[in-house]
């Protein structure tokens, strides 16, 4: 049974330790760092480390002495606690020899009867609470329980998690934290509505739901800027938040809307040059061996929002990288000053690469960059990248075409120009269909394609999100269900929906549920991931110490 995970504020409340040993001495240091007061009960005569002797002398911890009998301790449990509870204390560690079960029992009975809530090591019938292996980083705390199946097992599982996360993680908690107050105060928002729970932003259906980006009222522009907030914390690769400056943020929040648009042809000293590159749905073994020779001779790259981590990790460090400064409802403006930052780097002779997600052409503006870049005088050359539309698929075990069930597959949008509906697609049966760009929306668009298309509402489909990334997720369902599906599981972008009978190809609904979740990707990750290090050489570095210029992504 899993518990009731919390994390408790303890300050200034007052803790007994019952029993002295080297797992006591670690909970009076615990205690200490969260602001309570220990009282350590003890026999006398009992060696105590050098900490716990120095926590005694800087009046830190107070220890009696007594022979432990179960009188005593329950006539401590009820008076050594603070005046304001009525002397009884908030929180029991027990720490006895295994000889002494007689009296553990005892004093977890007592406990019990005055609700105090209690820890007795090694003997999980004696516990109320358990504690968990935990790491902190200046604000940022980190727990980790098996409950109870190995605190060594949790502890090394805590070790690999903390080493995973960027040394500063503290650091990037209290950025994040200093900026939601800012745009709180800026804003004059309550809290609740930028997500007091970072959880809200990221589970809540609603996080990235269609925001319009021309004729917005003061409210959309409002929403505009909550959203901004909660993509950041969402889309940023945690190793780049630590390196942005609030002011930098803070300054990309405001002057969104003064982005530099070029004007005309300038004159050409050195020529650069431009390549438009796909980088695949997400993970690195997804990338084309094109891809990583561009990425690894660029002097600019320059990255769409989608552009996940693993593959960020890969640019050199002596390489500038700017990611697109879109959020919601500032694409327009987010693109302009993505080109006009390529030309600027052109026209100083500069190798530049746009580094785009999935494939160029594939609903990635590529085909407008190509003209841009053209008629400034730099004709690109064009990697193409995996696209998510069948890599996707093929990571869900859907098979977009099969035999007898669908000859043809068609990609489309949900989202048209300028945030219209787009040409609804007709109903074919043996067609896939994927639809990228489409879960925001799927309330409105569903049955649009129901009642106007004829679309059958039992058609198996899946949405997969985040396709060949860790933490990859896949909802299957039928055409009727995915906007229930889509608000009871949340949103995890990017995600895309594919439709048609070859979703149930491989993957039978034989417990006829509304619809299932499967979480993970199988793509092997870490090993992709050191050979592509080994391959490239020592150049490739996951802390890049080059200037980083990254600001507020979108959804597109
Ligand atoms: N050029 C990209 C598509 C860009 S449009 C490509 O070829 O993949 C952006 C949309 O692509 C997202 O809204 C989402 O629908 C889809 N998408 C991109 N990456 C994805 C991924 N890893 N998993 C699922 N969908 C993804």
């Amino acid at each position: 049974m899993p518990s009731l995970l919390a994390s408790l504020i303890s300050t200034g409340e007052t803790h007994l330790v019952i029993g002295y040993s080297n797992v006591a001495s670690i909970r009076i240091t615990s205690i200490i760092e969260s602001g309570a007061s220990p009282i350590l009960i003890t026999n006398k005569g009992t060696i105590f480390t050098p900490s716990v002797q120095q926590y005694q002398e800087d009046g830190k911890l107070e220890i009696i002495y007594d022979d432990l009998k179960i009188d005593n301790i329950r006539n401590s449990l009820k008076t050594l606690g603070r005046e304001e509870v009525d002397g009884i204390v908030d929180r029991v560690f027990v720490s006895l020899p295994s000889g002494c079960h007689l009296l553990k029992k005892q004093i977890f009975e007592t406990c019990k009867k005055l609700r105090i809530p209690i820890n007795t090591s090694d003997s999980p019938e004696f516990c109320t609470f358990t504690l968990l292996a935990s790491y902190t980083s200046g604000d940022f705390q980190m727990g980790v329980t098996t409950s109870g199946k190995g605190c060594r097992l949790a502890s090394r599982i805590k070790r690999e998690l903390a080493n995973s996360l960027p040394p500063d993680i503290g650091a990037i908690c209290n950025k994040i934290g200093e900026l939601r107050k800012a745009i709180q105060k800026e804003d004059q928002l309550q809290l609740e509505s930028i997500g007091e729970h970072d959880d809200d932003a990221v589970n809540s259906h609603k996080f990235n739901t269609f925001v319009p980006e021309f004729n917005a009222s003061e409210e959309h522009l409002k929403l505009q800027r909550t959203r901004w907030l909660a993509q950041i914390v969402e889309y940023y690769p945690l190793k780049k938040l630590a390196t942005l400056s609030i002011t930098d943020l803070t300054n990309a929040y405001h002057d969104h809307k003064e982005n530099p648009t070029p004007t005309k042809k300038q004159k050409l000293s050195r020529k650069g040059q431009l390549t438009l590159v796909g980088s695949g749905p997400g993970s690195v073994s997804l990338l084309t061996l094109g891809a990583l020779q561009a990425i690894h001779t660029a002097d600019l790259v320059l990255a769409d929002k989608l552009v996940p981590q693993q593959v960020l990790d890969i640019i050199p460090r002596k390489t500038e990288l700017f990611i697109a400064r879109k959020f919601p409802g500032n694409a327009e403006k987010a693109q302009e000053e993505l080109l006009s930052l390529g030309i600027t780097a052109l026209n100083e002779g500069k190798n530049v690469i746009r580094l785009k997600q999935g494939d160029p052409y594939i609903f990635g503006r590529g085909g407008e960059e190509f003209n841009y870049f053209k008629d400034q005088g730099f004709t690109p050359t064009v990697i193409p990248g995996i696209t998510s539309a069948l890599a996707a698929p093929v990571l869900s075990n859907i098979p977009a075409t099969h035999r007898d069930v669908a000859d043809q597959v068609l990609i489309c949008t949900g989202t048209g120009r300028r945030g219209a509906i787009p040409t609804l697609p007709e109903f074919i049966k043996s067609r896939t269909t994927v639809f990228l760009m489409t879960l925001h929306r799927v309330v409105e668009f569903i049955p649009k394609l129901i009642e106007q298309k004829g679309w059958d509402p039992k058609l198996p489909v899946a949405i997969i999100e985040r396709a060949s990334c860790p933490d990859q997720r896949v909802i299957r369902t039928t055409l009727s269900k995915v906007a229930d599906a889509v608000e009871a599981c949340g949103s995890r972008p990017p995600g895309l929906l594919v439709t048609g009978y070859a979703c149930e190809v491989i993957f039978k609904n034989e417990d006829a549920k509304e619809w299932t979740v499967e979480e993970g990707c199988n793509v092997d990750f870490d090993e992709t991931f050191d050979s592509i290090v080994k391959l490239v050489g020592s150049s490739a570095s996951p802390e890049p110490v080059a200037p980083v210029h990254v600001t507020p992504q979108i959804t597109v």
